[in-house]
């Protein structure tokens, strides 16, 4: 059922403190961790903690927990002093997406091109 934990998902263990994580935010909603592969001096992912597949399902799951993700993302970037940075969902395998819970990734710290690849 949309928002309950998945056994097989990698970010529901890490809000499960079941994996590693290095959290630098996390609220009643939503948790804010180093990418492990970071492409930029900074890159946090800002996730839900309630199971969402991705973007899009989120925004009709759970409309208001969708806003809690956006909101962290400009408090990572208070937190980590950036003017401008970029807030990237990649929704669907032909974007990129690997992991199938709603993520926000925010990157920043160097300048970023338009489009991105
Ligand atoms: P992509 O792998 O193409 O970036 P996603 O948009 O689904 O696809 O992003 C998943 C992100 O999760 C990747 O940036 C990846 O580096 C990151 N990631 C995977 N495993 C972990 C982990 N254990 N801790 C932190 N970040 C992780």
């Amino acid at each position: 059922m949309a928002g309950e934990p998945q056994d097989d998902c990698l970010f529901c263990k890490i809000v499960a403190g079941q994996i590693p994580a290095t959290i630098v935010r996390e609220t009643d909603t939503t948790v804010a961790f180093r990418d492990i592969n970071p492409q930029a001096p900074t890159h946090v992912l800002v996730i839900p903690k309630a199971h969402h597949k991705d973007a899009a399902a989120l925004a009709a799951e759970a409309p208001q927990l969708a806003a809690d993700v956006l909101r962290e993302t400009q408090a990572v970037a208070d937190d980590e002093k950036l003017d401008s940075y970029r807030t990237v969902f990649n929704t669907g395998s032909g974007a990129g997406q690997t992991v199938w819970h709603a993520h926000a990734h925010v990157l920043g710290g160097r300048g970023l091109e338009w489009p991105p690849g």
